[in-house]
């Protein structure tokens, strides 16, 4: 699921990060990586690196010491298409030699129009063509150092947390969304595929996997939950057993965009029982039922709300995270009303929101009363000023509790860390203050002493 705009926080990475270096006589053929876009895209990067050095392949830090340069594009709304162009143009004038993948790379045309001069373009997750490309340009080195490709692969998250994808495409087709065009209908993979990664990505430190998809509540579906056998047990596969066996592994397990099934009812008793965490990223994208039906969404906010009771009645410890879109075309004064009551019953705890912006491709832009960009503005201020009073009074019911956090950063003068109710990179923080003895990836207990409008201050316990 997708609710896909709020994956779109720019995530660009040139590498390396975290990949071990080669000690050889002779030089062999480096590739730059370029890494644009959602979690779901960093999956796809960390395959081809995978791959890469897999090959034996070097990876330049670099446009100047790569013998060609890949990067991996986002397409889904036109300010990362123009993102993506423009890293291709940078790469092209620093480089020369560019292969082009990714989402934007289902969009060729675009990119050959731009660009004639890139090498090559692929699509998502053609890795086989990405991997000709390379061979056409680099050739590959025979190398004896293949075993100094770490078994977990290669990374771009920080060593102690790892993005699990289980499963590619979606079967839904949100009027606002183009992902199903850009990467097809829902192709889950073998629970025993997941699982097995799972878990070489805890053996190899990992302390926390995030669960992504473009719609993970919908595992399964494609192979019509069909039973296989892992490690000699019997698994059906979905996402309430996968959730459960992901559970017993030692490490925090977060599931992201989940679509509002029914299904969803089922995994929040793993909740409460401790089998993962209590979080759910569920982006909802509107409240008002017209507007709803205009995006080709699940209509039932009524009954989403009892939903939400229920969970909080099951698992009071449950965090809801979402993403919703204002100014959708047609979206009246009372539409819009409807979503801040929405907003105002539902107290979520973790809230993004996007004045809705048109995606070329997209059925959305052939809807009537398209709402003026000025007001668009004006209703996510509106959204956005709600919200951050339900936040303020979430966080500031946190002062005076003890919490498990998960360290991500050892800084000087302070520490960073992460409570079970915030995800990397979208949710907050827990600021430690001071200097201690503490490594990314350590799980300690906080007094939490403060408050900020997205931040937690907090002081370990003696
Ligand atoms: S079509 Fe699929 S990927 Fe796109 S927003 Fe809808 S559920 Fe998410």
């Amino acid at each position: 699921m997708a609710g896909v705009p709020a994956l779109l926080s720019p995530l660009a990475h040139f590498l390396p990060l975290e990949v071990p270096r080669l000690i050889r006589a002779n030089p062999q053929p480096a590739i730059g990586f370029v890494s644009l876009g959602c979690p779901k895209a960093t999956v796809d990067s960390e395959y081809i690196l995978t791959q890469l050095r897999a090959e034996g392949y070097a990876i330049s830090p670099t446009y100047a010491d790569a013998d060609l340069v890949i990067v991996n594009t986002c397409g889904f709304i036109d300010a990362a298409v123009a993102e993506s162009l423009e890293a291709i143009g940078e790469a092209l004038a620093e480089n020369g030699q560019v292969v082009v993948t990714g989402c934007l790379g289902a969009r060729a045309e675009l990119v050959w129009q731009a660009h004639p001069k890139v090498s090559a373009v692929t699509g998502p997750q053609d890795f086989t063509a990405v991997m000709a490309a390379v061979h056409a340009l680099a050739p590959a080195p025979h190398d004896p150092f293949l075993s100094l490709l770490p078994p977990q692969g290669v990374k771009l998250t920080p060593k102690h947390y790892a993005y699990l994808k289980i499963s590619e495409g979606c079967n839904h087709r949100c009027t606002f969304c183009i992902i199903p065009s850009l990467r097809g209908d829902l192709v889950s993979r073998p629970i025993g595929t997941v699982l097995d990664e799972a878990h070489r990505l805890v053996a190899a430190g990992v302390r926390e996997l995030l669960v992504i998809a473009q719609d993970t509540s919908a595992y399964g579906l494609d192979l019509r939950y069909r039973t296989d056998i892992w490690r000699g047990q019997p698994l059906r596969t979905d996402i309430e057993t996968l959730a459960r066996q992901l559970g017993e592994l030692p490490a925090w397990v977060r599931l992201h965009y989940v679509y509002p099934y029914p299904q969803v009812d089922r995994l929040i008793p793993l909740m409460a029982e401790g089998h993962i965490l209590p979080y759910l990223d569920m982006p909802l994208q509107h409240a008002s039922p017209p507007i709803l039906k205009a995006m080709r969404r699940p209509a039932a906010a009524e009954r989403l709300l009892q939903r939400l009771a229920g969970w909080r009645e099951i698992c009071p410890e449950l965090t809801l995270r979402s993403t919703f879109i204002v100014g959708f075309p047609g979206e009246t004064e009372a539409d819009f009303m409807t979503l801040l009551d929405f907003l105002r019953e539902a107290r979520l705890d973790r809230v993004g929101a996007f004045a809705y912006s048109p995606v070329a491709g997209a059925a959305a832009n052939a809807l009537p009363d398209p709402i003026p960009a000025t007001l668009r503005e004006e209703r996510l201020a509106r959204f956005m000023a709600v919200q951050a009073e339900i936040s303020r009074e979430k966080l500031a019911a946190r002062v005076g509790q003890r919490l498990i956090v998960l360290v991500d950063e050892v800084e000087e003068g302070r520490v960073v860390a992460r409570t079970a109710a915030d995800a990397p990179e979208i949710d907050g923080k827990v600021i430690i203050p001071g200097e201690w003895e503490l490594d990314p990836g350590d799980f300690i207990e906080v007094d939490i002493t403060r408050s900020g409008p997205h931040d937690l201050l907090g002081v370990p316990v003696a």
